[in-house]
């Protein structure tokens, strides 16, 4: 009787370890709003990163060191195009932060920004919000000191606007391209692919559109709810053409987190009032904390 009570109180620790192992990475990391902002202000300030030209460089190598920074490994996805404008050398960003399990999600956000010719479009929330998110997200993974339970591979897309109208030939070409290349491999162990798109809107609704996976669809809105942030996300009847629908081609699951409501009748949207005064870290904050959820919970 004694003897067993003596190896008993070793065993009952260890039980109690591998507990607190499980429990260790439970509760997701926090977006730090005034950092995302401030990244979203830093992205803008290079002027009109439209696909092609030095101000869109020059962010992608920003984009690189922060990323470097938050100790993501980061590669370059370049190719040339035809387009409707000619041939155009693009650039997707690919940073992967290393999780518990080589299982991975995607989450991807446009860093381009459309072309309007002379006028000073900043494109905050349609270029900035989501780039900014996904940079501020690899820096909270960071603080955390830990490894996320999976595998998050954050992947900036070139040209996700079209240069004249939406067709197989114009517009999401950063997607396309990086979905045609996906090895067997990559796409058994893609667990997801999260797309945020105009996230930044201080009065934010995020609407997941129709053509959205449903698994997907339902596990943002539980994060929402769990964090009491129902108010902000609901599913939409709208089909939306945005970079997820490229894996969705692919059969891989993905969901696209956009607020396609900016501005009365959504008359900011690419026009000059998209600029920083209209887009808030709280909100940046607020999607951050449900993708996060999405990345945690997407196994169980
Ligand atoms: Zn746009």
């Amino acid at each position: 009787m004694l003897n067993s009570k003596i190896w008993l109180l070793p065993v009952l620790a260890l039980l109690l370890q591998a507990g607190n192992g499980c429990r260790r990475n439970e509760v997701p990391p926090s977006v730090d709003g005034a950092a995302a902002i401030d990244l979203a202000a830093r992205l803008v300030a290079f002027g009109k990163r439209c696909s092609g030209t030095e101000a869109y460089r020059r962010q992608a190598d920003f984009i690189a060191a922060e990323a470097k920074a938050a100790g993501a490994e980061v590669v370059f996805q370049d190719f040339i195009q035809q387009t409707v404008k000619g041939e155009i050398l693009f650039r997707n960003i690919i940073a992967e932060v290393k999780g518990r399990s080589r299982q991975f999600v995607i989450v991807s956000a446009h860093c381009d920004v459309k072309d309007l010719g002379d006028s000073n479009f900043e494109g905050a929330n349609d270029g900035a919000s989501g780039t900014a998110l996904l940079l501020e997200m690899m820096q909270a993974i960071k603080r955390t000191g830990e490894k996320p339970p999976v595998t998050v591979r954050f992947v900036f897309f070139d040209g996700e606007e079209c240069m004249v109208a939406y067709s197989e030939r114009d517009g999401l070409f950063g997607s396309s391209y990086y979905a045609d290349r996906m090895s067997a491999e990559e796409q058994r162990q893609c667990l997801g692919v999260i797309n945020v798109d105009m996230i930044g809107d201080r009065d934010l609704h995020v609407t997941i559109p129709q053509n959205s996976d449903d698994r997907l669809s339902e596990l943002a809105l539980e994060g929402a709810e769990e964090s009491g942030l129902d108010t902000y996300f609901s599913r939409s009847p709208q089909v939306i053409l945005d970079d997820h629908v490229q894996f969705l081609k692919k059969g891989i699951p993905a969901v696209n987190l956009i607020d396609f409501n900016y501005g009365e009748a959504n008359s900011y949207w690419h026009t000059d009032a998209d600029a920083m005064d209209k887009i808030s870290g709280k909100s940046l904050e607020i999607v951050g904390e449900v993708v996060f959820f999405m990345i945690w919970n997407v196994k169980k």
